[in-house]
C-alpha cells in the first residue's frame, strides 16, 4: 500500500453542509451553555437512540467521571481491565479503588460469574464496558447488582446505536456513558453523553457539568465544567443524518473481512451475542500463535511494514499500568482470560471509506503466514 491505512478514519460530513450551521452560530454568538444546537441535539439524539434522557458532555471521560459523582459512588468499584484506560482513570479521579475482574472468552466482556467473588463491604458499584460494542450479559449483571444493592454504570463508549432485543443497550443499568471521540463510530470531534432514566437525574447531571449552577446566583453542587459546545452539537446533528448509511457500509466491510478471513488456521474472529444489532465499530482478530505459526506481534509488524496500522486494543491491560499494577486484583492469575486476549488481539482497519481491495490486501497478508 502506498498510503498508510490506519485502524480508523474519522467520518465527517461535507464541509459545505456544515457551513450553514457555523453561520448560525456566528450570527447568534451563542457558543456554549445549552444553546439552540445543544438543546436540539440532546433531544434528537435521545429520540434517535430510543433512550429516555441524555445529557451531553465535552467528552466521554468527563461523562464517566460525572456519572460516578452523581451517584455518589465511593469505596470499591468492580470493573474490567480489558478496556481503554479512561474507564479505570474515571475511578481514580473520584478516589475510588478499582477492583479488576476477569473477562469471559466469547465477547471479552466482564465475566458476571466472577463478579460476586470480588464483592466486599466496600463495593458500591459495577462499571462494565460493552467492549467492541458487544453487549455485556446485562440480565446476569442486573441480578447480581440487585441482590447486593450495587449501582451499575455501563461504559458504552463503543456501543453507540447498538441494540439488544430491539432495545438500545444504553437502557441498561443506572447510567450509561457514550463517547463521540473522533475515532468512535459516531463523532462530534470530541464529545460524550450520559444516558439516564428520569428527569430528576438528568437535572442533577446537568448541574454537575456546569459548576453546579441552578440559576444565576444559586450553586447547588460542587460541579465541574464538562459542557458540550455549540460547534460539537451542530456537528452531531449533521452526523446523525449519515449514521445509518455509515453503519450499513461498515456492515458490508465486516462481511467482506469475514469472507476473506474464514478458515485461516489460528486466526479467530469475534462474533456478537444473539439478538444484537451491531454498529460494526471494530474488527478484532485473535492470533493463536501455536496454530498460526507466527505471534500476534509478528503479524502486527508484518501488517505495519505493508502500510496497515492495526491497533492492539486492548494491550496492555489497564491493570498493567503503573498506577494500578500493585493492586491485589491486578495479578495475572486473577485475570487469565484478559491476559490471553490482550496478547492475541489486533483490531483491523474498519471505517466507511475503506476500500474492498484494501480488505483483500490485508486478508492476503494474514492468510499467508509463510513470511520470514
Ligand atoms: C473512547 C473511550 C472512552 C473515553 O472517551 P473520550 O470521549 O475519548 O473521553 C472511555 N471508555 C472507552 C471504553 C473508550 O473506548
Amino acid at each position: 500500500m502506498e498510503k498508510k491505512i490506519f485502524v480508523t478514519q474519522p467520518t465527517l460530513p461535507d464541509l459545505e453542509d456544515f457551513i450553514p450551521y457555523l453561520e448560525k452560530i456566528w450570527e447568534s454568538k451563542w457558543l456554549t451553555n445549552n444553546g439552540p444546537f445543544h438543546k436540539k441535539f440532546e433531544k434528537e439524539l435521545a429520540e434517535f437512540l430510543g433512550v429516555p434522557y441524555i445529557s451531553l458532555f465535552a467528552n466521554g471521560t468527563l461523562a464517566l467521571v460525572t456519572a460516578l459523582q452523581v451517584l455518589g459512588i465511593k469505596g470499591e468499584v468492580i470493573t474490567t481491565p480489558y478496556s481503554f484506560v479512561a474507564t479505570t482513570h474515571s475511578l481514580w479521579w473520584n478516589k475510588i479503588k478499582p477492583v479488576f475482574v476477569d473477562i469471559e472468552p466469547d465477547y471479552c466482556n466482564l465475566d458476571p460469574e466472577k463478579i460476586e467473588l470480588a464483592i466486599t463491604p466496600e463495593t458500591s458499584a459495577i462499571l462494565p464496558v460493552h467492549v467492541y460494542g458487544n453487549p455485556c450479559k446485562v440480565d446476569r449483571i442486573k441480578q447480581i447488582s440487585d441482590k447486593h444493592g450495587l449501582k451499575v454504570i455501563y461504559d458504552a463508549a463503543h456501543a453507540f446505536g447498538v441494540k439488544l432485543n430491539n432495545k438500545n443497550i444504553c437502557n441498561q443499568g443506572d447510567l450509561s456513558i457514550l463517547s463521540f471521540h473522533a475515532t468512535k463510530v459516531f463523532n462530534t470531534m470530541e464529545g460524550g453523553a450520559i444516558v439516564c432514566r428520569d428527569a430528576e437525574m438528568k437535572k442533577q447531571i446537568d448541574y454537575l457539568k456546569n459548576f453546579g449552577f441552578a440559576d444565576e446566583t444559586t450553586v447547588v453542587a460542587p460541579g465541574i465544567n464538562s459542557k458540550m459546545n455549540e460547534m460539537q452539537a451542530a456537528l452531531g446533528l449533521l452526523q446523525l443524518q449519515a449514521y445509518d448509511k455509515n453503519v450499513q457500509i461498515r456492515k458490508e466491510i465486516d462481511h467482506e473481512y469475514r469472507l476473506n478471513l474464514a478458515d485461516i488456521k489460528g486466526i479467530y474472529l469475534l462474533n456478537s451475542p444473539k439478538e444484537t444489532e451491531s454498529n460494526y465499530a471494530y474488527f478484532p482478530i485473535f492470533v493463536n500463535e501455536q496454530e498460526y505459526g507466527k505471534s500476534r506481534d509478528q503479524l502486527y509488524e508484518k501488517l505495519k511494514k505493508n502500510g496497515i496500522f492495526g491497533r492492539r486494543y486492548f494491550f496492555p491491560l489497564i491493570s498493567e499500568f503503573p498506577m494500578y499494577n500493585k493492586l491485589e486484583s491486578a495479578k495475572q492469575e486473577n485475570l487469565k482470560t484478559a491476559f490471553l486476549k490482550a496478547n492475541q488481539v489486533i483490531c483491523l482497519p474498519i471505517y466507511p471509506t475503506l476500500e474492498l481491495k484494501t480488505i483483500k490486501f490485508i486478508a492476503n497478508i494474514i492468510s499467508n503466514p509463510k513470511w520470514k
